[in-house]
C-alpha cells in the first residue's frame, strides 16, 4: 500500500477536521445563519437552540453544567480572560504561581501581569518532564491569588498531577486554572472530581474547526468571579462579548461530543501506534532518546533526540514527513526548545528535539513508513558528518 505524503505527525499544532464535524457545520454556514442574540424571530432562536446544544456536548466532555461554559476564539483568549480576567479583580497586584511548563499562551499574560507589578513564581520540573505538586504547594504565600499549570505539555507531551495541585490550591483559598489545549479529549478529565475552578482549550486541537474555544469559569457556592476583557453585546453573560461564532461553536460542541464517545477508542490506537514508531526506531537506531518521562504521556506524542544531531536539519531532510521541533506558536523562533531546556539539557541537546504527533486517523502504513524514513534520515545525515 503507498502513504500519501507528506505524512501529517504534528497533530500537537492542530488537528484536522473531522467530516462529521463539518457536516454538522455546514447547515449553519449555509440556511441556519442566524445570530442567537436576536430575540425576534424564528433565525435568532434557532442559532441560539445551535449554541446551547454545542455548549451541553462541551459541558459533558467537561463534567460540568452548560452555564459554567464561555465560548472564546480559542484556548489563547481562555487563558487571557482567565488570568487577565482574575488579576483585574485587585487593586493591588498580588502573586501567581504557575510552571516553567506552560504555553505562551499562559506565559506572556503572566509576564504581562508582571509588567504592572505582579509577582509570579514559575515552578521548575523535574528532568523527566514532570512537576511534582508539592514544589507548586511550596510556592504558594498569603498573597497568591492563582495557580497556573499546563495539563498536558504541548512540547513534550507529560501529563501533570493537575487533581493533587487542585486539591492543595482549594485548601489554601487560592484558584487553579490550567491550560487543558492537549489534554482535553484526549485524556480522561473531569473538572467538577479533579477540583479546577477555570480550564481553557481550543476546538481545533481535537478534530474541531479553528478559532474557537471555552472557558469553563466555576459557579455555584465556590465560583469564580472574572472581569470581562472584551466588553460590547453582553454575551456569554457579560464575559465575552461579540457575537457568537455560531458555525465554529456548532463544530466544537460536535468534536466534544465525538471526544467523549471515542476517546478511550482513539487512545488505545494512538498507544499502540506510537509504542510500534518507537520500537521500529529504537530497532535502526538504538540510541535514540525519549525526552520527557515515558509515563504519564499524551497517547500518540513522542519527543526524540538522536544524539549529535540537530533537530532542523532532520526536519529539512525528512520533506515526506510534516513533524516539528516544538511548538509551532513559537517555532518561527530560531533557537533550542523551551521546553527542553526547562527539562535541564543543555542549549546543543535542547535543539536535537523532534516531535512526533500522531493522530486519530494516522494509519499502520504511515507510521512505520515514519519511521523507516526517520531511521534512514539519522544514518544518512549520521555518515555524512563522519564523510
Ligand atoms: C495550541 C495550544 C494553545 C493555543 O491554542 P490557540 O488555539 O492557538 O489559541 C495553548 N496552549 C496549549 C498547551 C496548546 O497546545
Amino acid at each position: 500500500m503507498t502513504v500519501r505524503t507528506p505524512v501529517y505527525l504534528d497533530h500537537h499544532a492542530t488537528t484536522p477536521l473531522d467530516s462529521r464535524v463539518l457536516e454538522a457545520m455546514m447547515p449553519v454556514l449555509r440556511e441556519r445563519f442566524g445570530n442567537p442574540a436576536s430575540v425576534s424571530h424564528a433565525f435568532g432562536w434557532t442559532a441560539a437552540k445551535l449554541v446551547e446544544e454545542a455548549r451541553a456536548h462541551v459541558a459533558a466532555l467537561l463534567g460540568c453544567r452548560p452555564d459554567e461554559i464561555v465560548f472564546t476564539s480559542g484556548a489563547t483568549e481562555s487563558c487571557n480572560l482567565a488570568l487577565r480576567g482574575v488579576a483585574d479583580l485587585y487593586e493591588r497586584p498580588r502573586h501567581m504561581v504557575t510552571s516553567v511548563l506552560e504555553h505562551e499562551a499562559v506565559d506572556r499574560p503572566l509576564a504581562d501581569l508582571e509588567r504592572r507589578g505582579w509577582r509570579v513564581t514559575r515552578v521548575p520540573c523535574r528532568a523527566d518532564g514532570i512537576i511534582d505538586p508539592d514544589d507548586i504547594a511550596a510556592a504558594l504565600c498569603d498573597d497568591t491569588v492563582l495557580v497556573s499549570l499546563i495539563a498536558a505539555q504541548n512540547e513534550i507531551g507529560t501529563i501533570q498531577s493537575w487533581g493533587e495541585v487542585a486539591s492543595s490550591c482549594s485548601g489554601r483559598g487560592v484558584l487553579f486554572h490550567t491550560d487543558a489545549a492537549q489534554a482535553v479529549g484526549r485524556i480522561p478529565l473531569d473538572v467538577t472530581a479533579d477540583g479546577i475552578d477555570l480550564l481553557g482549550f481550543s476546538a481545533h486541537k481535537l478534530y474541531g474547526p479553528k478559532g474557537v474555544g471555552a472557558l469553563f469559569v466555576r459557579r455555584g457556592r465556590s465560583g469564580v468571579r472574572l472581569v470581562a476583557q472584551m466588553t460590547g453585546g453582553g454575551q456569554e453573560r457579560g464575559l465575552r462579548s461579540g457575537t457568537l461564532n455560531v458555525p465554529g461553536i456548532v463544530g466544537m460542541g460536535e468534536a466534544c461530543r465525538l471526544a467523549l464517545l471515542e476517546r478511550e477508542e482513539r487512545a488505545e490506537h494512538l498507544r499502540r501506534l506510537a509504542g510500534e514508531l518507537y520500537a521500529a526506531i529504537a530497532d535502526g537506531v538504538p540510541d535514540v532518546r525519549l525526552n520527557g518521562a515515558a509515563q504519564p504521556r499524551l497517547p500518540g506524542s513522542l519527543n526524540l533526540s538522536f544524539p549529535g544531531l540537530e533537530a532542523a536539519g532532520l526536519i529539512r531532510e525528512l520533506s515526506v514527513l510534516a513533524l516539528s521541533t516544538g511548538s509551532a506558536c513559537g517555532s518561527g523562533r530560531p533557537g533550542p526548545s523551551p521546553a527542553l531546556l526547562a527539562l535541564g539539557l543543555d542549549e546543543r541537546e535542547a535543539g536535537a528535539g523532534l516531535r512526533i504527533g500522531l493522530g486519530k486517523d494516522t494509519t499502520d502504513e504511515e507510521a512505520s513508513f515514519a519511521a523507516a524514513r526517520i531511521v534512514a534520515a539519522v544514518c544518512k545525515l549520521r555518515s555524512e558528518r563522519l564523510g
